[in-house]
């Protein structure tokens, strides 16, 4: 069968509201599969790169949490959506902090003190309270995040001198196609996150997923499994 451009294969779907109807699908059996409670994972669509249209289609079908790497790109695209729960997973610039504040209700990017302190006194200054999560490195081939050991000591430093909300841990899988480096690298930032304390463990992206889940993630980060290729 020859296939138009722009159609997809038998099966396969075909627009964001299916794929995140499939993805959804996937999870839930995931999660039962593992003895979770489905309803304790949050999804946030990472939607750089991605057309306007599509984000709408994605919101429509019911996605509640978007996540962006890029603050002008954000803005510019939350402009034109409904509301939404906002995610700024991108790294952050101290001289960017007050839009952040302004921009997005988490901020799971807090990669060293004086990320987490911009935050926090931008918050103060804007009279808004975000929820934070401190990124962990836990891959060879990531520059940003700090080493897991590290996690609880700046989570503390930042809760009592600096009042932000610090509510887990984030972060980004290694680029191994072996699985066994994946769940390693994973294992510790799950331990990372049972040291700073709090509800969320943002961990698995369109490729680890599945892995995140049985690590104990409660928050996927999914761009391509939900909105196709990026521009
Ligand atoms: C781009 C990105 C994602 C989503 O990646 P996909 O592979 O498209 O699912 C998730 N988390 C972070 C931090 C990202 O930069």
């Amino acid at each position: 069968m020859k296939l138009e451009i722009g159609e997809s294969p038998a099966g396969a779907p075909s627009s964001v509201a299916e794929r995140i109807e499939g993805m959804r699908e996937s999870i839930a059996a995931e999660a039962r599969a593992l003895g979770r409670d489905p309803r304790g994972i949050v999804l946030v669509g990472v939607s750089k790169k991605q057309s306007v249209e599509r984000v709408r289609e994605a919101l429509e079908a019911g996605l509640t949490d978007l996540g962006e790497n890029y603050l002008q790109e954000a803005r510019d695209k939350f402009a034109a959506l409904p509301a939404v729960r906002k995610h700024f997973i991108g790294h952050i610039q101290t001289n960017k902090a007050k839009a952040i504040v302004e921009t997005f209700d988490v901020v799971q990017s807090i990669d060293r003190l004086d990320a987490g302190v911009a935050i926090a006194r931008a918050q103060a200054k804007a009279g808004k309270r975000v929820r934070a999560l401190i990124q962990v490195n836990v891959s060879p081939s990531e520059r940003f995040g700090v080493r897991a050991d590290e996690a609880p000591g700046l989570a503390r430093r930042l809760r009592e001198d600096e009042g932000l909300e610090v509510d887990g841990v984030m972060a980004i899988g290694p680029l191994s196609p072996d699985p066994r480096v994946v769940r390693e690298a994973f294992a510790a930032a799950a331990a990372a996150f049972a040291a700073v304390g709090g509800t969320t463990l943002s961990l698995g992206m369109s490729g680890d997923w599945r892995e995140a889940l049985a690590a104990g993630s409660t928050m996927l980060r999914l761009g391509t499994a939900l909105f196709g290729a990026r521009a």
